[in-house]
């Protein structure tokens, strides 16, 4: 039978990356589908990985990762698809967000054919109004950006290794997972799903994380905003040509009135409009610079196999490129 790995993001997860190992390694093992449970702990400053290790002790079927620091989520999916070895592989939350009980059907439609299942949230589950907000402008931009529609998609999918192996393949450091899984194609199902309330610990969200995560993001799939840049300096140049001609008539009839405050208005608006275009192409650059440093992914620092006597094989690894 077909063997089913779960990647399992985990930063300061202490009181659920244990919780959600068995979970999952009973629903499976109940459900009799041959399952590896890949739970990457992306630099956790709390006991996060010891509780990994202590869950290696007893299920053989979990492999955990250790990083160097914290390198974020994208780049633990990244990480654990890496290390994934499994026919088919699901992403999912660590803190059960994402309900386990989707994942049965999810691998009956990949049975059925299917390469890439996708998680829709059919609610967002209880967030502030802030982050529902955000949230919703950020994927409104998303969905124009880049054609697929973002609005209650989610990091919980199952892929065929074919999709997995695409999406290794790819190159670029700053990776939108979630796009990115519909990008490559193949072909897709849906599943709904509930988000679920966390059980314990926290978000790891802020509202500044999430800002920077909507910019990373826009501008790790889209150059719209540079077409912005090219919409904004024509709009301006029609708007100059407005205000030249009508200036010229206005001097040519001898009515030229005095200009100073015009004058000012024109060229703060022109200023910060073009400074505004070069922090946008700016901010284009410095993600080239990142990516042509082609500095890896993520760096290991340990990996543990769990087996079948109790003990654990530890292993030093320090790839992610
Ligand atoms: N996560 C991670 N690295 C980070 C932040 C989060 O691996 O830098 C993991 C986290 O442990 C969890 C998942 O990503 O399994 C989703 O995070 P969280 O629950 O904080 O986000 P929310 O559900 O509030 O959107
Ligand atoms: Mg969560």
């Amino acid at each position: 039978m077909s063997v089913l790995s779960v990647v399992l993001p985990a930063y300061n997860e202490e009181l659920m990356a244990g919780k959600a190992c068995v979970t999952l390694g009973n629903l499976l093992q109940n459900a009799g589908i041959p399952y590896e449970l890949v739970v990457v702990d992306d630099g956790s400053k709390d006991h996060t990985w010891s509780e990994i290790q202590k869950a290696a002790k007893k299920d053989r079927n979990i492999v955990g990762v250790h990083f160097s620091r914290n390198f974020g989520k994208e780049s633990a999916v990244f990480a654990g698809l890496a290390q994934a070895s499994g026919d088919v592989v699901a992403v999912m939350d660590c803190d059960l967000q994402h309900p386990p009980q989707k994942l049965l059907e999810m691998y009956h439609l990949w049975e059925d054919g299917y390469e890439v299942i996708e998680g829709v949230k059919s609610s967002r589950g209880k967030e502030s109004f802030f982050h529902k907000e955000s949230a919703g402008f950020f994927y409104d931009i998303m969905t124009k950006a880049t054609g697929v529609n973002m609005k209650n998609t989610s990091d919980f999918k199952m892929m065929d290794r074919k999709a997995v192996d695409s999406i290794l393949s790819m190159p670029e450091r700053n990776m939108f997972f979630r796009a990115t899984s519909s990008w490559v194609g193949f072909k897709t199902a849906f599943v709904e799903f509930d988000v679920q309330k966390r059980e314990a610990g926290e978000s790891k969200w802020s509202a500044w994380s999430l800002i920077k995560y909507a910019f990373t993001n826009i501008v790790a799939f889209t150059t719209l905003p540079l077409q912005f840049v090219t919409v904004g300096g024509a709009v301006c140049f029609v708007l100059s040509a407005i205000l030249g001609i009508y200036s010229l008539v206005q001097y040519f009839t001898g009515h030229a009135v005095e200009g100073y405050t015009t004058i000012l208005i024109v060229l703060l608006l022109v200023g910060s409009a073009v400074m505004m275009s070069l922090g946008i192409i700016g901010y284009y650059i410095s993600k080239i610079y990142e990516e042509v440093k082609h500095r890896p992914r993520y760096i290991i620092s340990e990996i543990v196999h769990g087996e079948e006597n109790g003990s654990v094989k530890i292993k030093q690894d320090n790839t992610g490129r």
